[in-house]
């Protein structure tokens, strides 16, 4: 009713106004009058009507123009609406802003394809998963840029399960699990997933087992023949019944060696076994591992001890004696009769280094990488032949991992190798002050040919 009020009155008001004119001059003269005020009328309309239409190319309330108080709340309520409008939007942006940053944190790919197969859009990882290109690949079909056939196959069938496929990405080979969900009309969600690691730590464990299974089968079919031998042969000779429990027994220790060295890897891996940490008199350990060498070497070697220095290690000796004892254990094995063996402690700068050097074998260098994977053997004879599990430096990259130590190996063919153990300075404690007051500390039962012992330098 308000919408009406003002312009029945502005035509009442005319038409009073034709009357006095019409009732002072005569009839004509009142229609011309009449029709001249609503020409104003009309201009005025249509002045305020090309104002809106300039207004609206760019609506914004501070520029809204002066108008007739016709128009004033039609200019007003459009004002209301472009600010709410406004306000919605900039929401709305908000809304998107975080969903884009959200989808760009996916860990997996995720690619909007239309009814067509035309890409809507997808975030940063499927950028890189699928070699795509966000922006620029917008409205392109996704089988022109992803071409293997069996994707073409998968994308137009209803596949049950994800469709693993691989892709080269900055000289890297990748794979993937392509995954598809209908969504909306007809559009789809393409996931991909990188399962790289997933297909390495798989493989790892099913050559692990391969490999445990082959090294525990040779032994157990030999204690499986002596056996059967003895059981078809009611009284065996002295000499052969001697024989067969003497390679038996080597067997069995063969067999008793692996699942020892199997159950410390597992322990170490495992995180129920945090590291014990005290004090380790590092020195004390490199003679008792100098007259364990003598032990192993039977009189074959010449074992020397080099004692640098006196610093202790933060540490677990248990751990520290089977990592240090596999070292050298390995020098005495893999270095022929009448080689040499050398057992340090020495500080280099702010870390302190435990080293074992030997006049063996030597490794070529394409081995040294690999030789702290599991079951990794240069010669696997020579390996089996002295004992090897070809487990012991897989066990001593553990161990050195725990106390945050690194591994060197320096070695070369027929001349001999040396393994450094190189501890960082927070896991070096100072020496005892009684032992830096005494460094000329003697050695104990020294058979070896000499016995290096320096000034220690401590701190
Ligand atoms: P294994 O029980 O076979 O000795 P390890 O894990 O201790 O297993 O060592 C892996 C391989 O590294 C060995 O099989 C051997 O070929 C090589 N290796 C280790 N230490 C030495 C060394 N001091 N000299 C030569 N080769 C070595």
């Amino acid at each position: 009713m308000d919408t009406w009020r003002r312009p029945i009155t502005l035509f009442i008001a005319i038409a009073i106004g034709a009357v006095i004119v019409g009732a002072l001059a005569n009839i004509v003269v009142a229609l011309a009058f009449a029709c001249v005020v609503l020409m104003l009328i009309l201009v005025a309309h249509l002045r305020d009507l090309t104002a809106l239409q300039r207004w609206l190319k760019d609506p914004r309330p501070e520029t809204m123009p002066n108008v007739s108080a016709a128009w004033e709340p039609t200019f007003t309520q459009l004002a209301r609406l472009i600010r709410s409008q406004r306000r919605r939007s900039a929401e709305l942006r908000v809304t998107l802003d975080r969903f884009r940053l959200a989808a760009a944190a996916i860990p997996d790919g995720v690619c909007m394809l239309d009814v067509n197969d035309r890409i809507e859009w997808c975030n940063p990882t499927a950028e890189v998963h699928l070699g795509l290109d966000a922006k620029r690949d917008v409205g392109i079909l996704i089988t022109n840029l992803m071409r293997q056939p069996e994707f073409v196959a998968f994308l137009h069938t209803e596949p049950d399960a994800p469709l693993p496929i691989r892709v080269m990405r900055d000289g890297r080979e990748l794979a993937l699990a392509l995954q598809m969900v209908p969504y909306g009309q007809e559009q789809k969600l393409l996931l991909s997933r990188d399962v790289t690691r997933f297909e390495q730590v798989e493989t790892i464990r099913r050559d692990f087992v391969a490999n445990v299974s082959h090294e525990l089968r040779t032994p157990i079919t030999v204690v499986a023949g002596f056996l059967e031998n003895l059981a078809d042969t009611p009284k065996p000779p002295p000499e052969f019944l001697e024989r067969s429990v003497h390679l038996m027994r080597d067997q069995t220790l063969r067999m008793q060696r692996l699942v020892e060295d199997l159950l410390t890897l597992s322990r170490l891996e495992s995180e129920q076994y945090p590291l014990k940490e005290a004090p380790v008199d590092v020195c004390d350990l490199v003679r008792k591992l100098g007259a364990d060498a003598r032990g192993l070497s039977h009189g074959r070697h010449r074992v020397r001890l080099d004692l640098d220095s006196h610093s202790r290690l933060n540490g677990s000796e248990d751990e520290l004696r089977s990592a240090f004892g596999n070292l050298v254990s390995n020098a005495v094995r893999y270095t022929p009769e009448g080689g040499c063996v050398t057992i340090g402690w020495s500080g280099r700068g702010a870390e302190s280094v435990f080293w074992v050097q030997d006049s063996g074998i030597g490794i070529e260098p394409e081995h040294i990488p690999r030789l702290t994977e599991r079951f990794y053997r240069v010669d696997r004879s020579r390996s089996r032949s002295t004992g090897g599990t070809g487990l012991g430096l897989a066990i001593v990259k553990h161990v050195l991992h725990r106390h945050q130590a690194r591994l060197e190996v320096a070695s070369e063919p027929g001349k001999g190798s040396t393994f450094s153990v190189v501890f960082p300075g927070a896991r070096v404690l100072a020496a005892p002050a009684e032992k830096v007051a005494s460094p000329q500390e003697p050695l104990p039962e020294s058979d070896s040919e000499l016995v290096a012992q320096r000034r220690f330098e401590v701190g």
